[in-house]
């Protein structure tokens, strides 16, 4: 008997270990997800349409009139209490949180937004494995669920491991990246509008390429992330 209640309270403390009930912002009660809903409340969120092109190619994302195809609608300043919430969800640590996230980014949506598939921005294979988890495929789930609309898992892949992103200069990244992104069901896609989702937006070069594959099968593709790091 005492060792099944030790082990109970071993099993309770590992699991507020992980599920801490306070808030990481204002460290008041916080029992749906590492933030209180007004600190989620209280991130600054973005209200105007990014240009994955004009990102990746370091030109002024905003207001661009050129690129179609290359819209990014991000929910978020990516702030400190938004990479709170991108790395519980990047660690699977939060059941429940991408449901919480997802709305934020529906919110950021142009409303008449209908799309007829939601589709998630690969993570390689290896760095899968790694672990285990890829975010940006979770956040697409719950984006689906919240649109009512029919979600396609792994309609993008990686053909190869490309390098770490953040030291390259942009034409590095885009050399890293070219030809990297491959639609795997080209037919499924062409004609359709289809939502892209990934997590955090950087230097817009792997969304950029994810967008010009999907511009090559035909598709009429939107993408939309949680926040934009600047
Ligand atoms: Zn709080
Ligand atoms: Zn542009």
């Amino acid at each position: 008997m005492r060792v099944l209640h030790a082990l109970e309270s071993l099993r309770r403390g590992v699991i507020e270990l992980a599920f801490p009930q306070r808030c990481a912002g204002c460290a008041g009660e916080s029992p749906h997800g590492p933030l209180c809903p007004a600190c989620v409340g209280s991130i600054p969120r973005l209200s105007f349409e990014l240009c994955a092109r004009c990102l990746a190619a370091e030109r002024e994302p905003i207001g661009c009139a050129v690129h179609r195809g290359y819209g990014v609608w991000a929910a978020w300043v990516y702030d400190e209490r938004a990479a709170v919430l991108v790395h519980a969800l990047k660690y699977g640590g939060r059941p429940g949180l991408a449901g919480v996230l997802a709305v934020a980014v529906v919110d950021a949506l142009p409303p008449a937004l209908r799309p007829d598939l939601v589709i998630d921005v690969p993570l390689h294979a290896a760095r899968r494995r790694e672990r285990g988890y890829n975010q940006a495929a979770v956040l697409a789930d719950a984006v689906a669920t919240r649109l009512q609309a029919p979600r396609l898992p792994g309609a993008l892949a990686r053909t190869r491991p490309t390098r770490e992103q953040a030291r390259l200069g942009p034409r590095e990244r885009r050399a890293n990246l070219a030809g990297a992104i491959r639609v795997t069901c080209p037919e499924v896609l062409a004609e359709r509008t289809v939502l892209l989702v990934d997590d955090v937006v950087t230097s817009g070069s792997t969304l950029e390429a994810c967008l010009a594959a999907l511009a090559g099968c035909g598709a009429r593709a939107i993408a939309a992330a949680l926040a934009w790091a600047q």
